[in-house]
């Protein structure tokens, strides 16, 4: 059963409504792998039956046989670490369940939820989320998809006067913790019981069998989240707005807004220009998820302590210590895999008890000469000299790789297919975005497709795998969306 249907219709949950229609849309972007992925036949780049078109502007809600009942989520959350109250999908519209996976409409119009906002997406937003799904996908970070962009010339104002596109997203479920910290905050105590089973019953069987399954569930999250964040610090994602509102149950990449991947290294960027604290910078994204994880435990404290309670004989007490032990594990988990994924990168296929040593120095040597993080460990898998402010560790990388059995060709090839030649950096993403809003939509799809392969040379020019050139170093990504 779909989520939207576990406990009626109360607005404190869900509202049910229609998108709200744009004028004569078109495509934008389109994504002939996420069509895959929902069953949808495509012919030449688009899908057979045109009425996708209609269907993804929300101006209709019926293709073929099939018709959407169309609704929007409340939820809450924390945000910059302060409680947010109630927010929910402000813009966001659920299409529905399309091959076993959500299709939501991302500005299709005002919601119950909307607060002061218009329910609109501007064009500039909607292609970044767009791309930058996809292309996360393809480098294996768990994420929502992106089927499509369609945009419409209807004003938008933001800073200035923008025009209007609707992204069309995809995930298993769109649920964040931010679902949970509203029945929590509200006393919904029946609400999250049927979301957490839920959970359980269609993303995380494996904590059925257990003896306390809601305890197994916190526990799965967070391990899928340490999993996540793993890989962004792996590819010098910095995601910029990791909100409990934005932060998935499923450890899904979600709600991209002014991301960043670091093309000019330093382990504290910020990549929003509101976080003036720098909350969200790259080296304290898994920091920050574990905060947001220890929000989520409190939203479900009543459900864990009487499930510990009953099943274990826990008191309060002895509750609490039990979660937070369970959190621990997060920590754990993501020290073990943050090595695992470094050691990876860096071609070391044995344990040396000096490797994290060796890592912790070259983060600090790329920080200090302010490398690219993509360019460096992509030139390193190509066996390219290293640049010559790293002499002293290239030295010690050297002996380090004595230590190993494998020949160097074997080495580069498996460097090769974890660290990545393309990345959506923004100044791609811009180039894009600039063209689109002249109506040529030729470089969203070019780059789509580039970055589908994010690991393999393709014959494109150079400057797709490079640095921007300095007059777009830097670029002022706007939070408004
Ligand atoms: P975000 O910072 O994008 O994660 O958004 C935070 C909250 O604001 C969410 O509840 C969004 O649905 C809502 N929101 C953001 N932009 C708009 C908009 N233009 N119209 C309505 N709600 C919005
Ligand atoms: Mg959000």
């Amino acid at each position: 059963m779909p989520f939207h249907l576990l406990a009626g219709d109360s607005l404190a949950l869900v509202q049910n409504l229609q998108p709200t229609p744009i004028p004569e849309p078109y495509w934008v972007g389109f994504s002939e792998r996420a069509a895959q992925t929902l069953g949808i036949p495509t012919h030449n780049g688009l899908p057979v039956d045109p009425a996708w078109l209609d269907v993804l502007a929300g101006n209709q809600i019926q293709v073929g046989d099939q018709v959407f009942s169309p609704y929007a989520t409340a939820y809450s959350g924390h945000q910059f670490g302060v409680w947010a109250g109630q927010l929910g999908d402000g813009r966001a519209i659920y299409l529905g369940d399309v091959n076993g996976q959500e299709l939501q409409l991302k500005g299709a119009g005002k919601t119950a939820y909307s607060r002061m906002g218009d329910g609109r997406a501007v064009l500039r937003s909607s292609i970044r989320e767009f791309l930058c799904s996809e292309a996360m996908h393809a480098l294996g970070v768990p994420t929502s998809r992106a089927l499509a962009v369609v945009g419409s010339d209807m004003p938008v104002f933001r800073e200035t006067r923008e025009t209007a596109a609707v992204c069309a997203r995809v995930a298993p479920s769109f649920l964040r913790i931010g679902h949970i910290e509203h029945y929590g905050q509200n006393h919904m105590h029946e609400e999250l019981r049927l979301t957490l089973d839920h959970l359980i019953k269609h993303h995380y069987p494996e904590c059925a069998n257990s003896p306390t399954p809601y305890l197994s569930l916190l526990e799965q999250i967070a391990l899928r989240t340490a999993c996540m964040v793993t890989q962004w610090q792996g590819l010098g994602f910095c995601h910029g707005v990791l909100n409990t509102d934005n932060t998935s149950l499923l450890g899904l990449t979600l709600d991209y807004g002014p991301f960043g991947f670091l093309d000019t290294f330093q382990i504290d960027h910020i990549c929003n220009h509101s976080d003036h604290g720098g909350r969200y910078a790259y080296h304290r994204q898994a920091e920050v998820l574990h905060w947001n994880l220890y929000c989520l435990a409190s939203a479900m404290l009543e459900a864990l302590q009487e499930e510990l309670h009953s099943s274990l004989g826990l008191d309060q007490e002895a509750a609490i210590n039990k979660i937070k032990d369970t959190l621990d594990h997060y920590n754990r988990e993501y020290a073990a895999n943050w090595q695992s994924l470094f050691r990876q990168k860096l071609g070391l296929s044995i344990t040396d008890s000096k490797d994290v040593a060796l890592l912790e120095e070259l983060l600090q040597g790329l920080h200090q000469h302010q490398l690219d993080h993509t360019l460096f460990f992509r030139n390193l898998s190509e066996g390219q000299d290293l640049p010559k402010s790293l002499d002293i560790w290239g030295q010690k990388y050297q002996e380090r790789l004595s230590l190993e059995k494998h020949s160097k060709d074997q080495r580069l090839e498996q460097m090769r297919q974890i660290n990545p030649k393309y990345v959506l950096r923004n100044y791609l993403a811009q180039n894009a975005i600039e063209l689109a809003q002249k109506k040529d939509f030729s470089e969203v799809a070019r780059l789509l497709k580039i970055l589908e392969n994010p690991y393999e040379s393709q014959a494109v020019s150079e400057d797709y795998a490079m640095g921007p050139p300095p007059e777009l170093a830097h670029l002022a990504i706007s939070c408004s969306s």
